[in-house]
């Protein structure tokens, strides 16, 4: 096997971002003796709750949530399958669920699962753009809807999902209401005072913690069963909490919240420029979910008939690091759901880079992927020809 280059352009921030020095910091100083089990009575165990208390309410400010909403998981997958089972355990007599066709494979695979249990399950087709229509995702309801479960921003082509009009009609009638915020946390301004969702995940290492630590929001006063048994997280999650995970979570949610807006602003400029450099270098590319709110930092840009993979493995020699889709469609030949969903052909979809952005990214970044983009997608279509 070839020798890669360490990727030093790191435009993979979707799949997950590198440690802040911030959430390192804190995180060592919980790793160093006199730290206990935040079960335990004494000194050392004291000092570990207060550090996981302190990680509940940053993560709870960034949300706009109250901190015993705050239920700390392994991981936004766990998260999710909390949501999802835990709000089909509440009444044996709801067992539809509705989503859309474009979520995580973390949902749709817990989805495709259940359906063989004999859950129904109606999923929401978006439009070429990515786009959902909350009036459809209101027709689907069922007067056995346990849930509603969907994705705030799409971890593929980063398109939001318009959740606050979502959850003004699953309010209305009754219906619970989840949404996975992995890839939104931190990157899109979330206020849970506004917006009536019960449940929402998140994941520490999209926003510069490491892994190891998720989080499932659960609204006051809304009951779901566990799905790990204990007594911690006040017996909605049993087992020791990741408490260096956690502390890096929380440090992590407390530097987004400091500077958002700015970084927002700053990873979009870069993102737009990476667009317009792309379209200028070759015109026949396009921008899929470009019509579409998005995330600010992500852009799934589609070349033609050119192999997206070859593109991908081209940067990477480069010591650029991109994705093809998602990120656990890697080494896969399947075309990316997600873009087949916005209707794309096979061919297409195929063609499509992920690039995703983040706070370690600069304009020399930009540039330099600007520079070597037109060699690469010379070679690419010199290959094919
Ligand atoms: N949901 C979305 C939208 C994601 O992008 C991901 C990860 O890529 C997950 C859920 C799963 O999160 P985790 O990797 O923490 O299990």
């Amino acid at each position: 096997m070839t020798e890669k280059v360490a990727a030093d352009i790191y435009l993979d921030n979707n799949a997950t971002g590198a440690v802040a020095r911030e959430c390192l910091e804190a995180m060592l100083a919980c790793l160093r003796p006199g730290v206990g089990n935040p079960s335990s009575r004494h000194a050392a165990g004291m000092r570990a709750k207060g550090l996981l208390q302190e990680a509940r309410g940053e993560v709870a400010a960034l949300l706009g949530a109250r901190p015993p909403e705050i239920v700390f998981t392994s991981c936004g997958t766990e998260a999710n399958h909390m949501a999802i089972l835990g709000a089909l355990a509440r009444d044996p007599q709801r067992t539809h669920i509705v989503t859309s066709t474009v979520e995580h494979p973390s949902t749709l695979m817990l989805l495709r699962h259940l359906e063989e249990t004999g859950i129904r399950v109606s999923r929401v087709p978006v439009d070429t753009e990515g786009r959902l229509d909350p009036d459809a995702v209101r027709a689907a309801l069922a007067p056995d809807t346990a849930l509603v479960t969907l994705m705030w921003a799409n971890n593929e082509t980063g398109v939001l999902f318009p959740i606050a009009r979502i959850a003004e009609a699953t309010r209305a009638a009754g219906v619970p209401f989840h949404v996975d915020a992995v890839q939104a946390a931190g990157r899109v301004p979330i206020d849970l005072t506004q917006v009536p969702v019960e449940l929402l995940s998140l994941s520490g290492h999209k926003l510069h913690a490491p892994p190891g630590a998720g989080v499932l929001f659960v609204r006051k006063g809304f009951r779901i069963a566990p799905l790990l048994w204990g007594h911690q997280e006040r017996r909605m999650r049993g087992g020791i909490e990741n408490l260096p995970a956690i502390v890096g979570l929380g440090s992590a949610c407390a530097l987004a919240r400091e500077d958002l807006e700015t970084q927002a602003r700053r990873v979009c400029g870069l993102r737009d420029d990476l667009e317009r450099g792309i379209m200028a270098c070759f015109p026949a590319a396009r921008i899929h979910g470009a019509g579409a709110p998005r995330l600010p930092n992500t852009s799934n840009v589609g070349f033609a008939t050119l192999d997206g993979e070859q593109i991908m493995d081209a940067l990477d020699r480069h010591g650029v690091a991109v994705s093809l889709g998602a990120a656990c469609a890697l080494g896969g030949s399947e075309p990316s759901h997600v873009l087949t969903a916005m209707g794309l052909e096979r061919r297409s979809a195929l063609a499509s880079i992920r690039f995703s952005l983040g706070r370690y990214n600069t304009q020399a970044c930009v540039e330099r992927v600007l520079t070597l983009l037109p060699g690469i997608l010379g070679e690419v279509a010199a290959r094919a020809a």
